[in-house]
């Protein structure tokens, strides 16, 4: 189960989360809505602990952070938060002196502690999970983009995580790369992984989501089932950010 409690997020005067609320059932798929600039990206990065949050909670299994303004967070909690979490960036963010397999490997070594011969073992089922496994041996220059996007997604099973986060996983993919994207994502949701995903791809929300939050400016403005979401939102800001991209 994933908690997090009053959250916030400041840039120096700035602030970007302003008391994020939210619950996780283990099993249920997340996705976050919302104008660009209204805090998507800050709230995953702050659940995976790349950002310190200003204060607030975050519990992520039985790991867990109380964040503290100007109070650095221990390192131990910061890699135990960390460790229940796998990240798929839209740039795709792949090592790019490292094969699709090392890269699935990687973390499975610095962070598990894993033999090499274990995270070899890993790393294969997981390109074949995501239909790759005929490209271990190629480097991420040499894929496409809906190929180095799938071997970030297995690159972010690798380490096992509770919870896994997507940042517009699909934006930076030309149209037809993206449904190869959305596939493998589909069928994570099926074998119920816990996810969050930031998307605007409203069809996808609609079909994948259990909960939608819709964000504005940093607080959560709308929760809800994706029917309600879509098919009668109740928040005023809701249905105009939702009338522009339909
Ligand atoms: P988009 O849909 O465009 O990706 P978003 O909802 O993901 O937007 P964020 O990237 O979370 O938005 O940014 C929210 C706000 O926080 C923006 O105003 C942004 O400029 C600001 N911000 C984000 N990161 C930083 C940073 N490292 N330093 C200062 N301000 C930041
Ligand atoms: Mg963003």
């Amino acid at each position: 189960m994933i908690q997090v409690q009053n959250l916030t997020k400041s840039f120096g005067s700035s602030a970007v989360l302003k008391g994020i609320d939210m619950r996780l059932e283990q099993g249920s798929v997340l996705v976050v809505i919302g104008p660009s600039g209204s805090g998507k990206s800050t709230l995953l990065r702050c659940l995976n602990v790349l950002e310190v949050s200003t204060s607030g909670s975050v519990a992520i299994g039985n790991a867990s952070i109380d964040f503290q303004p100007g109070v650095k967070p221990k390192l131990a909690d910061v890699l135990s938060l960390r460790r229940q979490t796998g990240m798929v960036f839209q740039a795709y963010h792949l090592f790019p002196h490292l094969t699709a397999l090392q890269n699935v490997m990687e973390g499975q070594i610095t962070a598990l502690r894993r033999t090499k011969a274990q995270a070899r073992a890993r790393a294969r089922e997981l390109l074949e999970k995501v239909g790759l496994a005929d490209k271990a041996d190629a480097y991420p220059h040499q894929l496409s983009g809906g190929q180095q996007q799938r071997i970030g997604i297995a690159r972010a099973m690798s380490i096992d995580p509770k919870l896994l986060l997507f940042d517009e996983p699909t934006s930076a993919l030309d149209p037809e790369l993206v449904q190869e994207v959305l596939k493998v994502i589909r069928e994570l949701a099926k074998e119920g992984r816990t996810m969050m995903i930031v998307t605007h791809e409203m069809k996808f929300a609609r079909e994948v989501a259990d909960r939608i939050i819709m964000i504005d400016e940093g607080v959560i403005v709308e929760e809800g089932p994706p029917e309600q979401i879509f098919g009668s939102p109740r928040q005023e800001r809701t249905k105009q950010f939702l009338s522009i991209l339909l």
